[in-house]
């Protein structure tokens, strides 16, 4: 547990406002950013009506995704996982007189048993939250600023002060994507003055000034934008996240660096959602709960129900539970298809009804 006290607490809060710098330069940058494009450049330096009100136009229109985008980044809360993954206070009690131990681990197997869990330890054991006593979904960690398990994080971004995980990685993804086209625009459109700043074709005045450092930040930004969206843009094609293209999910059967992926096109549509109107949108729209994602792994795991709800009792039956070569395909989630799996059998988002405990299982607390 965090230690408490008041030196604690008022350190706690004084790290907090801190963390707010980054977003406030940005805001200050961009509001400087506005000054300078819309009113220096476009208004006061711009000779051409037809230039003047196609610009501002096109600007607004950025500006505006630009800021919405960036706001909802910040401002949607991180998801947490629910309340299915959290241990109750009976196995919380034998945990804690159990530290270690086959006991320990009989109390994670247990509480694990019917939930849908697919990533596993680097040793085979259950990934189990000390800080928040939780068993974690899979692709969930604890962040340590956040000091929370956040479901799918991607990792923790000081230019936003927040998580980008399940709740808001298409709006991380929209504003990388609409903050580089807002700094190529202007950086594309400034070029022909900023080249006349340094011919002497502007006139002598502060404008010029603004137009010449307002191409710099731009191009600037431009270069250090695209790469980290290119990037996204990659992880997304592969359905990881950043912390997943670090350290690759462990499976039952092992490390799977692919072990969420399911082709380009699902994995677009696992973060921009089905309906494309809203692809472009910082509107949420991604698929599933967070708390359980479909997988295209070459081994299906005994322990977890991984089969449609009406088929999971044939397959149960025909096999003594040794893994069957197919993959478990999005036929197996309720996150691809409109059947019912495993996952929608209970009204409850997170659990599910069959499956089995797995000796094999081994104890380890991971944050
Ligand atoms: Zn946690
Ligand atoms: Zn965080």
């Amino acid at each position: 547990m965090a230690p408490s006290g008041p030196g604690s607490s008022a350190r706690r809060r004084c790290r907090r406002v801190l963390y707010w710098i980054p977003v406030v330069f940005i805001t200050l940058l961009l509001g400087w950013s506005y000054y300078a494009y819309a009113i220096q450049l476009c208004i006061v330096s711009m000779e051409n009506t037809g230039e003047q009100v196609v610009c501002l136009m096109a600007y607004h229109l950025l500006f505006g995704m630009f800021v919405w985008s960036y706001w909802k980044t910040i401002f949607t809360l991180p998801m947490n996982p629910s309340k299915e993954f959290h241990l109750s206070y009976a196995e919380k009690e034998l945990l804690e007189r159990e530290p270690r131990g086959e006991a320990h681990q009989e109390v994670l197997r247990r509480a694990a048993k019917d939930l849908p869990i697919y990533t596993r330890t680097m040793s085979g054991a259950i990934r189990y939250c000390d800080r928040c006593q939780l068993i974690k979904p899979d692709r969930c960690h604890h962040c340590s600023v956040c000091d929370k398990c956040i479901l799918k994080m991607d990792h923790h971004c000081p230019w936003v002060n927040n998580c980008v995980g399940f709740s808001n990685y298409k709006f991380f993804l929209l504003f990388l994507a609409y903050s580089l086209l807002y700094c190529l625009f202007i950086a594309a459109t400034d070029l022909q003055y900023f080249i006349k700043f340094w011919t002497n074709g502007l006139p002598d005045t502060q404008a010029k000034f603004h137009i010449m450092f307002l191409f710099f930040a731009a191009a600037m930004f431009s270069v250090s934008l695209s790469s980290l969206f290119g990037y996204h843009c990659w992880l997304v094609s592969k359905n990881k996240s950043t912390l997943e293209a670090f350290r690759s999910p462990v499976f039952r059967h092992g490390t799977d660096k692919n072990g969420f992926s399911l082709g380009f096109s699902k994995n677009m549509r696992q973060v921009f959602g089905d309906e494309k109107k809203y692809w472009l949108l910082p509107i949420f729209s991604s698929l599933g709960d967070g708390c359980s994602f479909p997988t295209c792994l070459v081994n299906q795991d005994p322990e977890q129900p991984s089969t449609p709800a009406g088929l999971s009792s044939t397959a149960k039956n025909s096999e003594n539970h040794q893994f069957p070569a197919k993959p478990l395909r999005e036929s197996q989630s309720h996150l691809l298809t409109d059947s019912q799996s495993w996952t929608e059998s209970s009204t409850n988002p997170g659990k599910c009804k069959a499956g089995m405990s797995n000796p094999a299982l081994t104890m380890e607390n991971e944050t």
